[in-house]
């Protein structure tokens, strides 16, 4: 008998790791996956409970109002946002409408564990990029990689796992390094969590540049990551593009409702942020005062490059109650949560350190 065949692809395909869990009953603080330490706002429970009695029905499927809230909060057209069911699927929907198969993808790594495999799914071809020292990004050589196959560049800022933001100066150079028919996509999906003073403006790029879409999601800053929302900003052009190659109804009306409220939230939502932004500095001194090597972070994680002890590092982490996120033989990502977790996370590294 004669089987379906799959896709050789799959074969080769690298498998997203989801961040550990702590067993059913056993008490660990949930490190590893850069969620939002903080429940939902009353006001988006609300929503919710809302919008459950409307699940009989299909959502709107173009998301209006949520589209006209988000271009609103940013100061850009609807017609150049496209939401979608997390900015992961956004991404894939943004190489969907643009990569023919085998056209080049270049990105940088270490970076989002999300990027080879939605490449590979578009089928295109992905073209990594080592990362710089302090685990930045490489803008020149990530704009040296280019050739007239490439399609795509992806630009993670700050980059995950890393942590380092791009500098507007490397963006602006690297920008008008790349042809105008090659698309940039700016992944800002922990902009929110951005305090340096140096970090790029992917709003102000999308505006100079038209081939530059930026990701951003409501899943990190925004604390939805269990609802699946987030989006492009594109020129309407791309957008429109964007838009064809979507999943119909993506975005459910729960989803919608609670980004809607969300973004009316804002200001109680970004306190939130800054208390995290707090708790990320002191992981980061306390660490480094320790004598961990430490990137500089701008988003919701710290990285540890622990080379071949990433692995036990994480397994030993998680006994003593908190599960961080290893990346064996690289590095163990560590995200920002409750203070209490920050205190556990240090004690424990202080202990592995000697
Ligand atoms: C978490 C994350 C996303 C967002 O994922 P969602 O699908 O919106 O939950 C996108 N890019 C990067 C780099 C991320 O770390």
């Amino acid at each position: 008998m004669t089987r379906v065949p799959l896709r050789k692809a799959l074969a080769d395909l690298p498998p997203y790791v989801p961040g550990a869990r702590a067993p059913i009953g056993a008490a660990a603080y949930k490190l590893s996956s850069n969620e939002n330490p903080y429940p939902p706002l009353p006001a988006v429970v609300a929503a919710l409970a809302d919008a459950a009695m409307d699940v009989n029905r299909y959502p709107d499927m173009y998301a209006t109002e949520l589209t006209a809230a988000i271009a609103g909060s940013l100061g850009v057209g609807a017609e150049s946002v496209v939401t979608g069911n997390g900015s992961v699927a956004v991404l894939a929907h943004v190489l969907a409408a643009v990569c023919e198969p085998g056209d080049e993808v270049v990105l940088p790594w270490r970076s989002f564990e999300a990027y080879p495999i939605a490449v590979t799914l578009a089928g295109a071809v992905g073209v990594p990029v080592p990362l710089a020292a302090g685990g930045r990004l490489d803008l020149e050589a990530l704009a040296a990689a280019v050739t007239p196959r490439t399609r795509v560049v992806l630009v993670c800022t700050p980059n995950n796992p890393t942590g380092p933001a791009v500098h507007a100066d490397e963006l602006a150079t690297f920008l008008d390094a790349v042809p105008s028919d090659v698309l940039v996509v700016l992944d800002e999906a922990y902009v929110e969590f951005v305090r340096d003073p140096q970090a790029a403006d992917g709003l102000a790029a999308f505006a100079a540049h038209p081939n530059v879409v930026v990701l951003r999601t409501f899943s990190k800053a925004y604390g939805l990551a269990g609802l699946r929302v987030g989006y492009a900003v594109a020129r309407p052009r791309l957008a429109a593009g964007i838009r064809a190659a979507s999943t119909p109804f993506g975005v459910s009306s729960l989803a919608q409702h609670a980004a809607i409220v969300s973004l009316r939230s804002v200001g109680e939502l970004m306190a939130r942020v800054d208390a995290i932004v707090v708790e990320r500095d002191r992981m980061l001194g306390g660490l480094r005062a320790q004598g961990w090597d430490v990137p500089d972070s701008q988003a919701n994680f710290v990285w540890l490059p622990l080379g071949d002890q990433a692995s036990s590092f994480a397994a030993a982490a998680g006994r003593a109650g908190v599960l961080v996120r290893p990346f064996a033989g690289d590095g163990v990502r560590v995200s920002v949560g409750e203070p209490e977790a920050t205190d556990l996370l240090l004690e424990f590294a202080s202990t592995a350190r000697h």
